[in-house]
């Protein structure tokens, strides 16, 4: 199909998103330059706060994979060759160039996902600047070891890319959860063709042209497309030697069949059943402020480690569901390009859908309360917005599916409990181990707890999200593998060879 003529993207930082998201439609990021789907074909990409039509994203499908993928193979070779400072030093220089664009492509996200500007989308952007600076500053760490095998017998490892890395990230917090997976493989050596999810594919697409404007054409490519027509394809190219993956777990479960059919390695990143164990000593006001942030009611609880199970000690658990409850109560849910706003909408009719039918459920369960709060917003022009209260509920049994699924939407139940031994077989019986969180002044208890909490990332007293440098991944059904820190890219994006020099 012939590319059709479309605006232009603006060179200079653009702050009118809906004419950045129409300059960036219908086209896919494939060796340095815009191309059009070879299919032709493009889906509707709809700003949630309103129901409207911002743009459209280019349909993939697996004749699209074999070009980005073939481009991706021959950049990696040169891309190898560069000395892995040189590599760090261009994509710091990218980190450069998305700090530029920080306000931009926070009102372009803001549009695309319904995630609020202030609390969520200008906080992702900042970040995945961030994170790009860390793996910049990595090129020289890429070091093996030397062994000790015989005299006479030099015996050194050495480690080296993997080739070309295929990505699949989804729409919750894509530009970061992207950036964890591009940065390591670059300074790596590798080099990457992304999967972007269907509901979020512009703005990683505008960072993939800004990147662009850095990196040697083919080192960083972007696809768009729904999952088995565009991801599948991606992850059985016979060139693309990892797969990295963010998303659900029965989606992972796929994608670490199909690997395994090629016997290519797989970070896994998946759901979460995070549970925030309260302690009566802990420090009152700071852990309300703690279990609101936990809850990630901001991204209407759109994240896998949001703390969705919350055991609070007896002796303060009305006093401290009231006041957890007031504080969400006064968080104002409106427009998500508007400053005012802390929380903004679901990402799709689909995920609204799903979570009604939590809350609804939750509501019919007997001796179940669930508190709704904050508003819904009264501007007409958001009528139609996928704007979901929060809900906080209390005595749901144990048994149910609120408390045994991930509802990725704003609820969170809350128990009592009076014995610490009993609260950590409740948090671990989860197919879940991504996060947990212990807030109490008793640091025996607390690192006791969190040595035996089953989870990737537990904290005590605070309950950050992801942050470079510190590793992160689940257990059990969570994930496999690690990101964001150094041992991520040394030990996932790249191999060890050995090699023996037998100088006697
Ligand atoms: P959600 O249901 O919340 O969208 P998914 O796990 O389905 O989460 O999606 C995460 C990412 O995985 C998206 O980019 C999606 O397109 C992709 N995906 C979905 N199904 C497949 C599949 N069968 N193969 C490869 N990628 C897929
Ligand atoms: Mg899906």
């Amino acid at each position: 199909m012939l590319d059709v003529i479309k605006p232009a993207t603006p060179i200079a930082p653009s702050l009118d998103e809906k004419a950045l998201a129409r300059a960036l439609s219908g086209r896919h990021f494939i060796g340095g330059r815009f191309v059009a789907p070879l299919s032709g074909g493009t889906f509707a990409v709809v700003n949630p706060a309103t129901g409207i039509e911002v743009g459209h994203a280019a349909d993939g499908d697996a004749a699209d994979v074999d070009v980005a993928v073939l481009d991706a193979a021959r950049a990696q070779k040169e891309w190898a060759k560069m000395p892995a400072r040189k590599r760090g030093a261009l994509v710091a220089k990218c980190a450069a160039v998305i700090r530029e664009h920080v306000e931009e492509l926070a009102r372009l996200i803001a549009l695309e996902t319904g995630k609020a500007l202030r609390t969520e989308s200008r906080v992702e952007a900042n970040t995945v600047a961030d994170v790009l600076e860390f793996f910049g500053g990595l090129g020289s760490e890429l070091k093996g070891e030397s062994v000790p095998f015989a005299p006479g017998v030099l015996s050194v490892t050495v480690r080296e890319p993997l080739g070309v890395v295929g990505a699949i990230i989804p729409w919750n917090v894509p530009l970061l959860l992207m950036s964890l997976k591009i940065a390591p493989a670059l300074v790596a050596g590798n080099t990457i063709v992304v999967k972007s999810a269907e509901e979020a594919p512009l703005t990683v697409l505008r960072i993939c042209e800004l990147m662009a404007r850095v990196l040697p054409a083919g080192c960083f490519n972007m696809l768009s497309g729904f999952g088995p027509e565009c991801g599948g394809p991606l992850v059985a190219h016979p060139l693309v030697r990892k797969v990295t993956f963010t998303g659900s777990v029965e989606v992972g479960r796929i994608i670490a069949r199909a690997a395994a059919e090629k016997l290519i390695p797989t970070t896994l990143e998946l759901g979460g059943k995070s549970p925030m164990l309260v302690f009566a000593d802990c420090d009152f006001e700071k852990t309300v402020t703690g279990a609101v942030t936990s809850m990630r009611f901001t991204r209407q609880g759109q994240s896998c480690t949001a703390a969705s199970r919350i055991y609070v000690e007896r002796a303060i658990f009305d006093r401290f569901v009231a006041a957890v409850g007031d504080r969400v109560d006064a968080m104002v849910m409106g427009d998500p390009l508007d400053e005012k706003t802390d929380i903004g909408t679901m990402i799709s009719a689909e995920q609204f859908g799903k979570v009604r039918g939590f809350i609804e459920e939750g509501q019919a369960t007997q001796g179940a309360t669930g508190r709704a709060c904050s508003r819904l917003p009264d501007d007409p022009a958001l009528s139609k917005g996928l704007f979901i209260q929060p809900y906080i509920f209390t005595g749901l049994p144990d048994d149910s599916r609120l408390v045994r699924q991930e509802i990725f939407g704003p609820v969170t139940c809350v128990f009592p409990f009076d014995d610490v031994e009993a609260v950590l077989a409740e948090a671990n019986d989860s197919e879940y181990g991504l996060a947990a969180s212990v807030w109490t002044n008793n640091l025996k208890v607390g690192l006791d707890l969190a040595h035996r909490l089953e989870a990737g990332l537990v904290q005590i007293n605070q309950n950050l999200v992801v942050q470079a440098n510190l590793s992160y991944g689940g257990v059990k059904s969570s994930g496999l593998g690690k990101e964001a820190s150094l041992e991520s890219m040394l030990e996932h994006f790249m191999h060890k060879k050995t090699i023996m020099v037998n100088y006697s």
